[in-house]
């Protein structure tokens, strides 16, 4: 029986982490942060995709079968994945119909997988240069994931991410404004936002992005078969030479809103890494990851707690199942006990980017959720730190997504854990970016 629920279909094979939190002990007050959350989302979201649900279980069968599991170091995994990614079967692009996101005559100024000067990595999607202010359409019938307005350092500007029926995500990068809500339904061609060159740009452009979603994970694929079934067709595609307009990817740190100086050392060092990590994930922001990692370990790479769990490593405290569930397999690491210092989960590099690529997921999870339960008074980036100290069940079984003692099988420890974690977070995040905290 398919329900419509997209989160069995299209969110499947994510492992919930029950303990992460090791050393939090002392009970806060919930910060302000946690009723600030989804504010004037809209009424009722009819979220039940068209096409039929053996379609989705086709695709997440064919996605999942046909990528192996990455294994040793690789620093700019997301990217090297992406290439790595086997071409879309056609059978996989329906449901239809698709529609190029910007008017004719627009013209394609880089494709995907295309180096360049510009780049620090290689393309992960198509740029159309077109006029500021031009508008950009949805591609397909979607809903709205999420909008993000330019903050500096955020390589994609101001951008909109919608979800499709087939669980493909789009990005729309770059834009001058956004026009649309999250959770706002849309049909192929309405417009969501206008064509601009925030963030990282070198002129007015859309950078459009297709991410179907290959074993849990929405990676990069060239936009350009997607757009061949397009009932509304770009004129002047074709030439690749002219980079007037263009993606700027970043080669060091962001400038962003994130203090450096207020970081341990090897946050510093790694925060190149973790922005390369985030162009996989555009709505996790860097100030985030870097709260999360304080919250956890301070930072320390070689962190173990030992819980009724199974144990939490590393920076971001993954669990065993977790870090089983990234990577398809737990290695050397036994359940349990600490792994053994040849384990890359001691590895920085390779740390971040199994928790981010699992914290995304419970990001994109939770977002989702909160889309069907706009009733929920806590935001997706909330939800996705819950879902790590306390498993993603706190916020799909409780009223608020924030458990009170007895709910969703949370009692007054696991209570008072989630809301201290949380309260940490908030507290990293105004230290990190310099802001003052929010006084009661
Ligand atoms: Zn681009």
């Amino acid at each position: 029986m398919f329900t419509c629920e997209w989160g069995g279909v299209m969110w499947a094979g994510k492992g919930a982490v029950w303990a992460g939190g090791g050393g939090v002990l002392a009970v806060v007050a919930l910060p302000l942060l946690l009723l600030a959350g989804i504010g004037g989302s809209t009424s009722s979201m009819g979220l039940c995709p068209p096409g039929s649900p053996e379609k989705f279980a086709e695709f997440a069968h064919a996605a999942g079968a046909d990528t192996a599991a990455p294994s040793g170091l690789h620093i700019d995994l997301p990217l090297a994945e992406a290439d790595a990614a086997p071409p879309v079967p056609p059978e996989l692009i329906a449901p239809g119909p698709w529609s190029y996101p910007v008017p004719a005559p627009a013209t394609v100024t880089a494709r995907f997988g295309q180096s360049g000067p510009h780049w620090s990595t290689r393309h992960t999607g198509t740029d159309f240069a077109a006029p500021a202010g031009t508008a950009v359409f949805a591609a397909s019938d979607g809903v709205v994931l999420a909008v993000v307005h330019e903050s500096a350092g955020r390589p994609f500007g101001t951008f909109v991410t919608l979800l499709h029926a087939d669980n493909t995500v789009t990005v729309y990068a770059h834009l001058q404004e956004a026009a649309v809500a999250r959770g706002q339904e849309l049909a192929v061609g309405q417009q969501i936002g206008t064509v601009g060159s925030t963030g990282n740009s070198t002129g007015p452009h859309l950078h459009f992005e297709v991410r179907p979603q290959i074993k849990g994970r929405h990676l990069p694929v060239d936009p350009e078969p997607f757009l061949a079934t397009a009932t509304l067709s770009a004129a002047g595609t074709g030439p690749t030479s002219a980079q007037a307009s263009g993606c700027l990817w970043p080669a060091g740190a962001p400038s962003g809103p994130v203090d450096t100086a207020a970081l341990p050392e090897l946050a510093r060092a790694m925060t190149p890494t973790i922005v390369r990590l985030l162009e996989d994930c555009p709505e996790l922001p860097l100030e985030w990851v870097h709260a999360q990692v304080m919250a956890e370990s301070s930072w320390n790479p070689g962190a173990w707690t030992s819980d009724s769990n199974g144990g939490a490593a590393g920076l971001y405290q993954l669990s065993h199942e977790a870090w089983a569930a990234a990577e398809g397999d737990a290695g050397t690491w036994t359940r349990g006990s600490r792994p053994p210092a040849s384990h890359p989960v001691w590895e920085p590099a390779v740390h971040l980017r199994v928790a981010i690529t699992h914290a995304c997921g419970n990001l994109r999870e939770m977002t989702a959720h909160l889309l069907r339960h706009p009733t929920k008074p806590i935001s997706p980036l909330e939800a996705m730190a819950v879902c790590h100290v306390a498993g993603c069940s706190r916020v799909m079984g409780s009223v608020s997504g924030i458990p009170v003692p007895g709910e969703a099988m949370c009692g007054r420890e696991c209570v008072a854990t989630v809301h201290a974690y949380l309260a940490n977070i908030s507290r990293h995040l105004h230290t990190i970016t310099g802001t003052a905290p929010d006084t009661p």
